[in-house]
C-alpha cells in the first residue's frame, strides 16, 4: 500500500441512524491506521460520547503494549507499531451484548477508547455499529461541542474519522470550523494548557457516508444502502410468490425520506409495476390525477396486445390478462406534485377500489437496516477507511474536510460541505416543486436508473420509432450463467417492445442459432427474469466460427438488424470473430454488442461484469458460516477454493470481502517460497493469539492458481505445520458461487447496462440507415463492448479490447485490483509481521 504514515491519534465514531457497513468502516480505520503509525481509538454512542468524554478516572486502555513492554514472542520479539497494538488476550470489544466491556473492565463512564488491533476482529459480518450510534442534541450546542473539543484534546486526539448521514457531517464540519475558536475558549478558561492548544491549534476530520437511504449527493452509494436494497429485494422476492399464487397486489413502503433511491432500485430489481419516490412525483396531465395514470399503467401491463391471452379476455378485468400479481413500492417520504404525502395505506385503497384488486401492504421498517452486510457493505467500507486515513494524513489546515464517496467503481474524494450542501439543495428543490432540479442533482446513474424503470415497468407503444428505424434484435447467453443475465434480457426485450422492435431470443447460443432454435420474447413471458438465476435463453461455450459461414446464413434468413451478447469471455471472443466475419460476410454487417455478464469477471477492460457482485455474495454467505465453524474450534485455518477460471478477480474480493488472511491468485501463482512464507506468517499470527482467544481464519484459493499446489496438498501443508498452534481443512464452494437469485445490484446494474446497449444499437443502426448505396458497411465502433472504467462507462470497439486481452488466459493483460491483494494482505497484517 502506498500510504503515507505519521504520528496521529486517531479516533472514528459512528452517528446518526445506524447502517450495515459501519463495524467495517471502523475495522478498516483502526487496522489501516495502525498500520500507518496511528493510534487508534473508538467513540462510543456517536457525538453524545465525544461531549460526554471519559469520566472516569481510571484510565481504561492502560493496559495496551508500548513499545517497551510489547511482549516477546515465536516470531522473535518484532516491535513494529502492529505488534503493539495486538489486544493479547481479547477480540471482544463491545460484544458481550451490553456494549459496556473492554478487557474484562467496564466502559461506563468511558466513551472515548483506545484499541488495538484485534479488538476490531470479526467485526465485518456484524450488522449495525458496534461502538454504538446516538442523536446528539448537546453537539448541535456550543458548550456541547466545547465539551467535545476538550475531551478530545484531552486524549491527545488531533484527527476525528465521522461515519454518519447528511446531519453527522454536518455536525463534523461545524466542529472542524470551529475548532480553532475552541481550543481558545479552552486555553482561557485554563482547562487546557498552552502547550496542549499549540499541539492541537487544528482538528483534521474525514467523513464517511453511512446511510440506508443513499441520500448524499456526489457518491453513487452510501455505506449501508445495497444492504438495504438487498434486505427489501429479499422481502419483494418472497411476496412475489404468494402474490402469484392469490393473484395479489401488494404495497410496500421503503425507507427514503427525501431520497427514493430504495424505492426505485427495489423497483428496478425486482421487476415492480409502479413506484412512488420523492424527487419525481407521479406525472400527470391536465384533468387526470395520479391516481388515473397508475391504475392505467397497472391496467395496461396486464392487457399487453402482444400477449396472446389479451385477446381472450375481456379488458376489464385486470387479472384474467394475464399477469397475476402487481406490485407497488412507496418510498415513505413520497408526495405528489403538491407535495401531499402519499400513503401505502392510500395507494391500497385506490388499487382494491379502482381495479378490484385484493392488495395488501407490506411495511418492511426497521428490518430494512438490520442484518449482516452484503459483499459490497463491507468491499466498499475498506476501500474508502482506506482513503479516509489517507486523507487524514494528508489534511493541513489549509486543505478542506473531506468526504470519501464512491463512483462507479473508483473512490473519491470530494469536499465535505459541498457535498453536505448539494444534498440539502435536492431537499430544497423537492421543497420549492422544482422536481427538474431536484432529479438533476442526483448522481446520473440515479437518473437512468429512473429512465430505465418507467422504459420497462409500463406498457406505452403510443411512441415507437418510425418503421424504418425499427429493429429484429438477437438476443444471446453465452458462457457459464451468471446473476443478472435474466434481468439484462427483460429489460431489452420490454425496451424493444416499447420502441416497436422486436426482440428474438436465441436459445442455446450458437449452437441452437444453427439449429434454429428462435423464439420472439414477450412483454409478460419475461415479467419474473429479473430475480431467476441461470439462464433463462440457455447458454453454452460454442463459437461463432463453429461454422462461421452457416451462422452468416442464419443472421441472413432471419433478418437480424442488431445482435446483443450476454456472457463471459466467450461473448467477448464471438463478437470478435464476428466483427472479423465482417470481412466475409455482409449479414455481420450490423450493430453488435456485449455485455460483460460472468462470475470470473475476466473480460479485459472492464473492471466489472454482471454475476460478478452474485458471486461475491455466495462466496461472502459461505465463509461467514465456515468462519463460524471455524472459530468454534478456534484455532483453524480454512482453505477455501473459489472458481474463476485464470482469473484472480473473485479469490481476491472475496478475500477482502471475508477478511481472509491469505489469498491464492493463478496471476501470481504459488512456489515453495510464497508457502514457506504463509507457513511463517500463520505461524507467527496464531502465536500472537492469547490462549483460548485464537481464532478460525481463512486462505482463499483460487482454483487455478497451481496444478501441483492443490487445495488439498496446501491444506495437509498447513495441518502439517501448524503443530499444536493450528489445525486445517479445505472446502470447495464450486458451482455455488453461480449464485442461486442474482444479487439487487446485479439486477439492477444489468437493467441499467442492457438498456446502455439497446441506446447504443439503435444509434448504430440510425446511422447504417443513412448509409448510401444497398451494401451497408458497419464502422469497427459498431461492434463494441460496454466497460465500466474507474468513475465512467465507456464501449470499446471489440478490435480495441484484443490489444488489452491475454486471449491464452482467457483474462485482461492488467487485473486493476492487484492493490486489492496487497489491502487484504495488510489488513491481515501480514507484510508488519513476516
Ligand atoms: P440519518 O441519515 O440516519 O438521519 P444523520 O447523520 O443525518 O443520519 P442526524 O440526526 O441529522 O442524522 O445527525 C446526527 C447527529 O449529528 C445529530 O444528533 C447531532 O449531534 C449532529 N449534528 C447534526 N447537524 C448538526 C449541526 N448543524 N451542528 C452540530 N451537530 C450536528
Amino acid at each position: 500500500m502506498a500510504l503515507p504514515t505519521g504520528k496521529m491519534k486517531l479516533a472514528v465514531l459512528t452517528s446518526g441512524g445506524d447502517s450495515a457497513g459501519m463495524n467495517a468502516v471502523v475495522r478498516a480505520i483502526v487496522k489501516i491506521g495502525i498500520l500507518r503509525g496511528c493510534e487508534t481509538w473508538i467513540v462510543r454512542e456517536g457525538y453524545e460520547g465525544l461531549v460526554k468524554g471519559n469520566t472516569q478516572a481510571h484510565a481504561i486502555h492502560a493496559d495496551l503494549p508500548t513499545v517497551a513492554t510489547a511482549p516477546k514472542r515465536a516470531h522473535g520479539g518484532v516491535s513494529t507499531n502492529l505488534i503493539q497494538n495486538l489486544r493479547f488476550g481479547d477480540g471482544d470489544l463491545l460484544r458481550d451484548g451490553t456494549g459496556d466491556h473492554h478487557h474484562g473492565r467496564t466502559l461506563k463512564g468511558h466513551y472515548i477508547v483506545r484499541v488495538g488491533w484485534d479488538d476490531v476482529r470479526g467485526w465485518f459480518a456484524e450488522g449495525g455499529t458496534l461502538i454504538g450510534t446516538a442523536r446528539s442534541a448537546t453537539f448541535r450546542t456550543p458548550e456541547g461541542r466545547l465539551s467535545a473539543a476538550h475531551n478530545l484534546i484531552k486524549e491527545g486526539i488531533d484527527a476525528l474519522a465521522v461515519c454518519g448521514g447528511d446531519g453527522s457531517l454536518t455536525g463534523a464540519d461545524v466542529f472542524r470550523s470551529e475548532w480553532p475558536s475552541l481550543v481558545s475558549q479552552l486555553l482561557a478558561q485554563g482547562k487546557i494548557t498552552e502547550e496542549q492548544a499549540q499541539k492541537h491549534g487544528h482538528l483534521k476530520i474525514v467523513g464517511l457516508v453511512g446511510s440506508i437511504d443513499n441520500d448524499m449527493s456526489m457518491t453513487d452509494l452510501t455505506i449501508g444502502a445495497p444492504t438495504a436494497l438487498h434486505r427489501i429485494c429479499e422481502a419483494i422476492d418472497n411476496i412475489n410468490s404468494t402474490a402469484t399464487s392469490h393473484s395479489r397486489a401488494f404495497v410496500l413502503e421503503v425507507m427514503g425520506r427525501h431520497c427514493g433511491w430504495l424505492a426505485l432500485l427495489a423497483g428496478v430489481s425486482s421487476g415492480a409495476d409502479f413506484i412512488f419516490i420523492p424527487e419525481r412525483p407521479p406525472e400527470t396531465v391536465p384533468g387526470r390525477t395520479w391516481e388515473d395514470e397508475m391504475c392505467e399503467a397497472i391496467q395496461r401491463v396486464s392487457q399487453s396486445p402482444f400477449d396472446i391471452s389479451y385477446y381472450f379476455k375481456p379488458p376489464s378485468q385486470h387479472r384474467q390478462a394475464g399477469k397475476r400479481k402487481t406490485i407497488v413500492i412507496v418510498a415513505e417520504g413520497a408526495h405528489d406534485a403538491d407535495l401531499k404525502p402519499i400513503r401505502a395505506e392510500y395507494v391500497k385503497d385506490v388499487l382494491s377500489e379502482r381495479l378490484g384488486l385484493d392488495t395488501r401492504v407490506t411495511t418492511l421498517g426497521h428490518t430494512q437496516r438490520g442484518g449482516r452486510p452484503c459483499a459490497f457493505d463491507r468491499i466498499l467500507p475498506t476501500l474508502q477507511g482506506e482513503e479516509a486515513v489517507k486523507a487524514l494524513l494528508e489534511a493541513t489546515p489549509d486543505t478542506p474536510s473531506y468526504m470519501i464517496g464512491v463512483r462507479e467503481n473508483k473512490i473519491t474524494r470530494v469536499p465535505l460541505m459541498e457535498a453536505v450542501a448539494m444534498t440539502r439543495a435536492v431537499a430544497d428543490a423537492i421543497a420549492a416543486k422544482d422536481f427538474t432540479k431536484a432529479m438533476s442533482m442526483r448522481d446520473p446513474e440515479f437518473y437512468q436508473s429512473l429512465e430505465g424503470f418507467v422504459a420497462t415497468s409500463t406498457l406505452f407503444t403510443e411512441k415507437q420509432l418510425p418503421h424504418h428505424r425499427r429493429m429484429r434484435v438477437a438476443i444471446m447467453h453465452m458462457g457459464a450463467p451468471a446473476g443478472g443475465m435474466n434481468a439484462a434480457t427483460r429489460a431489452a426485450v420490454r425496451y424493444c417492445i416499447k420502441q416497436g422492435h422486436r426482440p428474438l431470443a436465441v436459445h442455446n447460443g450458437f449452437r441452437g442459432l444453427l439449429d434454429d432454435n428462435i423464439h420472439e420474447l414477450s412483454w409478460l413471458g419475461v415479467d419474473s427474469w429479473t430475480s431467476r438465476g441461470g439462464s433463462e435463453l440457455g447458454t453454452n461455450r460454442t463459437l461463432p466460427d463453429v461454422d462461421l459461414g452457416a451462422v452468416a446464413a442464419r443472421f441472413q434468413e432471419h433478418n437480424f438488424h442488431a445482435l446483443m451478447l450476454i456472457g463471459g469471455f466467450e461473448a467477448f471472443n464471438a463478437l470478435l470473430i464476428l466483427e472479423e466475419g465482417r470481412k466475409h460476410y455482409p449479414a455481420f454487417h450490423i450493430p453488435m454488442t456485449h455485455l460483460p455478464a460472468t462470475i470470473s469477471n475476466n473480460v479485459p477492460m472492464t473492471e466489472y461484469s454482471l454475476g460478478s457482485d452474485t458471486s461475491l455474495n455466495a462466496l461472502v454467505d459461505a465463509c461467514d458460516s465456515i468462519k463460524q465453524s471455524a472459530s468454534a474450534s478456534r484455532n483453524r485455518v480454512f482453505v477455501v477454493e473459489t472458481q474463476g477460471g485464470k482469473c484472480g478477480y473473485l479469490a481476491t474480493m472475496g478475500a477482502l470481502a471475508t477478511g481472509a488472511s491469505i489469498v491464492y491468485t493463478p496471476e501470481e501463482g504459488m512456489n515453495l517460497d510464497t508457502l514457506r512464507r504463509d507457513v511463517k506468517f500463520l505461524n507467527i499470527r496464531y502465536g500472537l493469539d492469547a490462549k483460548g482467544k485464537s481464532e478460525g481464519r481463512l486462505v482463499i484459493r483460487n482454483e487455478c492458481s497451481s496444478t501441483v499446489y492443490t487445495t488439498d496438498v496446501i491444506t495437509k501443508m498447513f495441518k502439517e505445520e501448524g503443530g499444536n498452534l493450528f489445525d486445517a481443512r479445505s472446502a470447495s464452494l464450486g458451482h455455488t458461487l453461480q449464485g442461486g437469485i442474482p444479487s439487487p445490484m446485479d439486477r439492477a446494474r444489468a437493467a441499467r447496462l442492457s438498456l446502455r446497449c439497446m441506446a447504443f444499437l439503435e444509434e448504430h443502426h440510425d446511422a447504417l440507415q443513412r448509409q448510401d448505396g444497398k451494401v451497408k458497411q458497419a464502422p469497427p465502433e459498431s461492434a463494441a463492448v460496454i466497460t465500466i472504467q474507474k468513475s465512467a462507462l465507456e464501449w470499446v470497439p471489440v478490435q480495441e479490447m484484443l490489444q488489452h486481452a491475454d486471449m491464452k488466459n482467457r483474462r485482461g493483460n492488467t487485473a486493476w485490483w492487484k492493490e486489492i491483494k496487497d489491502l487484504t494482505e495488510a489488513l491481515a497484517g501480514r507484510p508488519d509481521l513476516l
